[in-house]
């Protein structure tokens, strides 16, 4: 059988477009691998209605309901390839089926990519973060870190004093120009140029002279990227974030190949529960729509 829709990832963005098309009645498929984003993280904040629930709390709800509908199916694992032809897409999943659909929606999440420094992954998402927003509130107002990545780093240096008192740890991956020096100045930024050994105790930066700065938390900027490779089997344009490439969408979320829609992370420069939610509301009538009116 050919499904209206197959949605490739099932967590915020995919589930809640697969809602919106499951309450129109069209035959839809879910398939995840259930690999979350915010999985490394115990609370998840600034959801509204759900703030500091654990986000795999917020996503078993939402199957729960979701599945409830009798025309969704869901399916659990990795698609590895799709195809598109006259009559539609063809996704190929790794244990070798293969599943049909008029239509797609590409809610694959991105990966993160951390600095290789020792003990920075194993506290990735309880002591080490890349969105205040999400999780500074809870450092009680510091002191904190910014493990410097490149030029993006100096935009999160100049916000994270917001929540505390800040080093700017540039571990020869960032130097500041004399007017970012300036700036970081006038946010009381502390610039430290010893490179950091690595990460012990809580958020404790063991730097390369043997001096330890003992942090509430450490802020980094990971690079990321489509979770996997399905947009670029379908030759969906990509455009480049400060943060990593995502999928192109217009305001409808429709990708640059017809028939394709994508929502979430891997479809915006930044993402949050909030907004993913908001993009796969708004992927999953489009998509309906798509049906009807072509
Ligand atoms: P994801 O939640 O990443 O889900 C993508 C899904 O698609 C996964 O289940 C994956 O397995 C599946 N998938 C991908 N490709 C395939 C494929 N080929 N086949 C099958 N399945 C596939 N946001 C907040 O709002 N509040 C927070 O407190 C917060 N804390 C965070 C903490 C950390 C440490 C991190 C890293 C992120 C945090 N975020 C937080 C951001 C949040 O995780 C993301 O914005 C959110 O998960 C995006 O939802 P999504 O549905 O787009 O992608
Ligand atoms: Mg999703």
């Amino acid at each position: 059988m050919s499904y209206d829709v197959i949605v490739v990832g099932g967590s915020y963005a995919g589930m809640s477009a697969a809602l919106q098309i499951a309450r129109a009645r069209r035959n839809i498929m879910v398939i995840d691998a259930g690999v979350r984003r915010n999985r490394f993280a115990a609370h998840s904040h600034g959801f509204l209605g759900q703030d500091g629930v654990d986000p795999a709390q917020i996503a078993a709800t939402a199957r729960e309901q979701l599945v409830a509908y009798p025309n969704v199916v869901w399916t659990e694992g990795q698609a590895d390839h799709a195809a598109k032809d006259d009559r539609g897409f063809t996704v190929m999943m790794r244990d070798g089926a293969e599943h049909r659909s008029s239509r797609l929606v590409l809610a694959l999440g991105v990966t993160d990519t951390l600095p290789e420094i020792p003990g920075l992954q194993e506290r990735w998402g309880r002591s080490v973060f890349h969105c205040p927003y999400c999780h500074g509130f809870e450092l009680g107002g510091g002191p904190l870190g910014v493990l410097a990545v490149g030029d993006v780093s100096m935009h999160q240096a100049i916000l994270i004093p917001e929540w505390g008192p800040t080093t700017l740890l540039t571990n020869g991956a960032f130097e500041p120009t004399s007017e970012q020096l300036t700036e970081l100045d006038s946010r009381s930024v502390t610039v430290e140029r010893t490179p950091v050994a690595r990460i012990t105790g809580r958020a404790d930066v063991e730097l390369a002279d043997g001096r330890v700065l003992s942090l509430a938390g450490l802020f980094t900027a990971s690079r990321t990227r489509p979770s996997s490779s399905l947009a670029d089997d379908l030759g969906c344009a990509l455009d480049e974030g400060p943060l990593g490439p995502f999928l192109r969408t217009d305001a409808m979320k429709a990708t640059s190949i017809p028939g394709v829609f994508a929502c979430g992370d891997a479809a915006r420069g930044a993402g949050s529960v909030s907004l993913a939610v908001g993009d796969g509301a708004l992927a999953g009538a489009a998509v309906h729509r798509s049906l009807i009116l072509g």
